[in-house]
């Protein structure tokens, strides 16, 4: 052959006595056959051989399956961001003319879609408090297919009642929907407690080192991740693998992180409750927030993230904010620095006071997703920013 054709056929390393010890990225788009009714079958098939990078990859099919293991599932399903796993599920779920049952604290890009979803394609929503089954009862419908959740909300951290609403839900025959982002399975493995399906934003706590954007939903029953798999590969917001890698790089620290994310958050927490300029911490972790004894019984851990509200309001968040050195004034969560975030003037500023005060967030409410330095070290800079 000549060089030309040299340099693009690249013969492909013989592994077939060797076993990686970590898993290898498959950077390619796709895969070779040497029989055509092969590659047809795969095309056709979650389970079938590695066809087409959209379809799925080896790299991506081990972190697929590390996060549906851990949650209990039966497969999972791997996204190119958190968004990309809420989307695939809820268009590859509803139609026109089909109404759900959320939850009424959600995160901000899922609210959004779901008021797209009312507005551009003919669904309708009913908003119930993510701990009231009977509430849910009353709103389930004929028409209606899914009720959605998150274990954990941003930023007040309410705790969802997963074995009540979920119960509700199957009796009634609907789906249950969790965003377990804020719990990971290692607080929380919503399956356990009757959901369908779980969704994850990969960005936080699994891949864990603010480095990568992702997603992945989990089922429990194979026949749903069939049919949300035939919608997904249409849809196109697959993971990459090199993504995925990283992801799974970060899971294999997830415990010890989570562990650390939960005491340096207790601490914080704690201090912080006890300080004049704060006139209240919502934290599912303290015996005063409303979530306490539910989180309790559903969750092995509190989680990284909290808020706090500071007396001089709106100017004191936003001075609060400047003066932070070692914590980072930045987007996102679940990575191993700690960030600080005003909603009322970021992640929430389009919501006008009386919506803002409906979701218990005030002027001078400030959230913190909580790294794992030193307690001390992000004690004294909370402290300094205060002063
Ligand atoms: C970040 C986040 C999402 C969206 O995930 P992206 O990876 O940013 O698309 C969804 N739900 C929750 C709870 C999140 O924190």
């Amino acid at each position: 052959m000549n060089p030309e054709t040299r340099v693009v056929h690249i013969p492909l390393p013989a592994v077939e006595d060797s076993r990686p010890m970590s898993v290898p990225i498959y950077q390619t788009s796709g895969f070779i056959f040497d029989d055509p009714a092969v590659m047809g079958d795969a095309m056709g098939r979650p389970d079938g051989a590695f066809v087409y990078g959209r379809y799925t990859n080896p790299t991506v099919r081990a972190l697929e399956s590390a996060v549906s293991g851990l949650e209990g599932g039966a497969h999972g399903l791997a996204t190119g961001s958190g968004m990309g796993a809420i989307n695939t599920v809820l268009l590859g779920l509803l139609k026109p003319g089909d109404h759900l049952v959320a939850q009424r604290s959600l995160y901000g890009g899922t609210a959004a879609m779901i008021n797209d979803l009312v507005d551009r394609f003919g669904i309708t929503v009913t908003y119930v408090p993510e701990n009231e089954p009977d509430a849910l009862r009353a709103a389930v419908r004929t028409e209606t297919r899914l009720v959605y959740l998150e274990t954990i909300s941003n930023p007040m951290t309410l705790v969802a009642d997963l074995p009540g609403m979920c119960a509700v839900a199957s009796e009634l025959g609907i789906l249950s929907v969790v965003d377990n982002t804020f719990a990971t399975p290692l607080l929380c493995r919503p399956l356990e407690h009757g959901a369908d399906i779980v969704l994850h934003s990969t960005t936080k706590y699994l891949s864990g080192h603010t480095d990568i954007v992702g997603g992945l939903a989990v089922f429990a029953d194979p026949a749903l991740y069939q049919k949300v798999w035939h919608f997904a590969i249409e849809l196109g917001a697959s993971a990459e693998p090199f993504t995925s890698w990283l992801t799974l790089r970060g899971l294999q620290t997830l415990a010890l992180r989570m562990e650390r994310h939960c005491s340096n958050t207790e601490y914080l927490a704690t201090r912080l409750a006890a300080h004049p300029a704060v006139t209240a911490v919502h934290w599912a972790g303290l015996p005063s927030h409303p979530s306490y004894e539910l989180g309790r019984k559903l969750l092995s851990g509190f989680g990284g993230v909290f808020s706090f509200d500071l007396a001089g309001g709106r100017a004191a968040g936003e001075r609060f904010m400047g003066a932070v050195r070692l914590a980072h004034l930045a987007p996102s969560l679940g990575g191993v620095t700690t960030h600080v975030l005003h909603p009322a003037t970021t992640s929430h500023r389009s919501l006008s006071v009386e919506e803002l005060s409906r979701s218990g967030i005030g002027e001078g409410t400030v959230r913190i997703a909580v790294g794992i330095e030193h307690p001390e070290d992000l004690w004294a800079d909370v402290l300094q920013a205060l002063s």
